[in-house]
């Protein structure tokens, strides 16, 4: 497989995942940063540091099934307001939002709910929020060869709200489109304005 084709794929389960150097690693660091780790209450942080990036970069496995579109389904379809959240690759601090993600059908089509699987399995890794949008849209265009993609994820970024620039409330807008939904006016404009119902 190409490194491009590899990329688009979900992420998988990581499998060198090592808890107990993790945990370790969590206890170096408190103490590094001089918190004492010898209260009852933050005794076990270190395991629970190391169990919840674990789960927070393990994306639930799921078969991305589709099907024929035996109806001749031409319009947009479009799921918004998907809530997601993802880690920032910068600081491993967490950014969480929502996302929109539309295709105008091929031949195939996929369960709705999938769609939002698919922002979940790539959204469980380190990530820029860049990043993650083009390969949702980079997956669909692959794995449905449909008319045109579009993605929009608005999200906060903890690492912008709680240090650095700080400002609270402030949300980054990316989008990827692809095919007719880039192309045509009438078919971007449809998708865009759908996603903006959400946004004030
Ligand atoms: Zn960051």
């Amino acid at each position: 497989m190409t490194q491009a084709l590899a990329k688009l794929r979900p992420v998988e389960a990581p499998n060198d995942i090592d808890l107990a150097a993790a945990e370790s690693a969590a206890r170096a660091l408190l103490q590094a940063l001089g918190i004492p780790l010898t209260s009852e209450s933050v005794r076990d942080t270190p395991r629970r540091i190391a169990q919840m990036y674990a789960e927070l970069l393990t994306p639930a496995p799921f078969a991305p099934t589709t099907f024929p579109n035996d109806g001749g389904y031409d319009e947009l379809v479009v799921v918004t307001g998907i809530p997601f959240h993802s880690l920032c690759e910068h600081h491993l601090l967490p950014f969480t939002g929502v996302a929109h993600v539309a295709y105008l059908p091929g031949d195939r089509i996929i369960g709705l709910s999938k769609l939002a699987r698919v922002v979940e399995s790539f959204a469980r890794s380190l990530q820029v929020q860049e990043r993650l949008t083009t390969q949702v849209a980079g997956w669909l265009d692959e794995h449905l060869r449909p008319k045109g993609v579009g993605v929009v994820l608005e999200a906060e970024h903890l690492c912008m709200s709680l240090r650095g620039v700080q400002k609270p409330g402030s949300r980054t807008v990316t989008s990827a489109l692809l095919g007719h939904l880039r192309d045509d006016p009438r078919t971007r404009q449809e998708f865009l304005s759908l996603t903006r119902g959400d946004r004030s």
